[in-house]
């Protein structure tokens, strides 16, 4: 683990004897996914819900709202229970468990539609993660923001729970699709050589990482891809050149039947373009502008998003929400973020 900005921060962090402790005489377990769940926050948890439950665990997964229908592949997704749509039976899990896992992330405002039940949640609670300045006045962690994704902070986690544990298809599944996704297909400046070490490990099972990879990304609609080639028309250049934004309206996005999931990955897009270090895309919601910020190099977008943008995330990839006018939002982030 990497406790230093925790330490900043939080004052409590585990050792691996007390996180070994914490699943000692239990069964019930809660494994909690953020709102908006990508293919980290599914991965992650329904690779814990897969590794638990061949542990002999009663575990359950519940995620704030829907996840994209190309996660739909991952086993265990048919068990999930969605707050938005069964708000009593995932406060009733919560209660009844014995130890509820927050999986990649750790601020409490965004728990959203589960805040109140977890903030009355007394019993052990563990929070898995890699995102920075975490938040959560949480009894136990299990973070590092060097890892590249949280399903390696399971496939870690499970190393010191289980030792002699091997994983299984459906397990490894779930964690290289985390990973995959969390990491640009394996190209960020997260991965280290100990991601690849886990991704032989998963891949050893018998997985097949090209079936992964066709059904996470070559998914699309015909109307998704159309509404990729607006979002390309629509990309702006700011900063010199060193910049890009793409702004979705919402008559655009029902223009194009929009789902769930369509604009995953579209913010990437800029960054192929020579001298862009900084992208924003900025799709608007009912009630909000939803923020996704990307980046290259040193430019700190979670800075940037919790400083302008009601958000937060990862030094090269973060997200928030804007409550005025797409033109504020455009002449912030062109005027206001200097790089
Ligand atoms: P995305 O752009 O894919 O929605 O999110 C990028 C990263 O920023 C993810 O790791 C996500 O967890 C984080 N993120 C996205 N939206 C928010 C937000 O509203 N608040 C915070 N704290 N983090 C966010
Ligand atoms: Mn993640």
């Amino acid at each position: 683990m990497a406790p230093r900005e925790i330490k900043k921060n939080i004052s409590r962090f585990s050792t691996d004897k007390a996180l070994r402790k914490l699943f000692e005489n239990i069964k019930k377990i809660v494994l909690v996914a953020h709102p908006n769940p990508d293919g980290d926050a599914m991965g992650s948890t329904l690779g814990l819900y897969n590794i638990l439950k061949e542990n002999k665990f009663s575990p359950t997964v519940i995620s704030p709202n829907a996840f994209p229908s190309f996660l739909q592949f991952l086993p265990g997704s048919g068990k999930v229970i969605f707050a938005d749509k069964q708000p009593d039976l995932a406060e009733k899990k919560i209660r009844q468990s014995d130890l509820v896992t927050i999986m990649d992330f750790s601020s409490l405002k965004r728990s959203e539609n589960l805040k109140e039940a977890l903030t009355k949640y007394n019993k052990k609670f563990l929070i898995i993660d890699h995102h920075r300045q975490p938040d959560w006045p949480a009894q136990y962690w299990f973070w590092d923001v060097n890892s590249a994704s949280t399903c390696e902070l399971v496939y870690r986690l499970t190393k010191k729970l289980f030792p002699k544990y091997r994983f299984s298809k459906k397990t490894a599944t779930c964690l290289y699709t985390g990973t995959m996704t969390d990491t640009g297909s394996f190209r960020f400046p997260s991965v280290k050589p100990s991601t690849h070490a886990m991704i032989k490990e998963l891949m050893e099972t018998g997985i097949k990482h090209y079936e992964i990879h066709e059904a996470v990304y070559d998914d699309f609609t015909y109307n998704r891809f159309q509404l990729m080639a607006l979002a390309l028309q629509k990309l702006t250049l700011a900063h010199s050149g060193k910049s890009a934004y793409v702004f979705l309206s919402l008559e655009e996005l029902n223009r194009f039947g929009y789902m769930k999931g369509d604009t995953e990955g579209f913010v990437n897009l800029p960054l192929s373009i020579k001298g862009v270090q900084l992208s924003g895309f900025f799709m608007e919601q009912e009630g909000y502008i939803k923020i996704s910020l990307r980046s290259k190099g040193n430019i700190d977008v979670n800075r940037i998003a919790r400083q302008y943008m009601n958000g937060g995330g990862h030094k090269n990839a973060a997200g928030g929400k804007w409550f005025g006018s797409i033109t504020e939002l455009i002449q912030t982030f062109t005027e206001k973020i200097k790089i």
